[in-house]
């Protein structure tokens, strides 16, 4: 459901009454449940976001790199 004019009223009672949320960055309307802003779609959007930061990037190559160093050495260990 998304937000119109003709249901903003039913709407806004709906969110006081705390039995439906509207989303903060799309306006759909979703089922209240405690602490939650974004409807699916945009959660889903937001994780995805989230994952692209610089700062995760970086992470994931450091793990990778770790990871690759460890399985030189353990080969250079098997051949002795
Ligand atoms: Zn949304």
């Amino acid at each position: 459901m998304k937000l119109t004019e003709e249901n903003f009223e039913d709407i806004r009672w709906g969110v006081m009454c705390k039995e439906i949320t509207l989303c903060e960055t799309c306006d759909t309307v979703f089922k209240y449940s405690p602490n939650r802003k974004f409807c699916d779609v945009c959660k889903r959007k937001r994780k995805r976001a989230y994952e692209r930061k610089p700062e995760r990037k970086e992470k994931r190559k450091e793990y990778d790199r770790l990871r690759n160093l460890r399985k030189k050495e353990g080969r250079q260990n098997a051949t002795g």
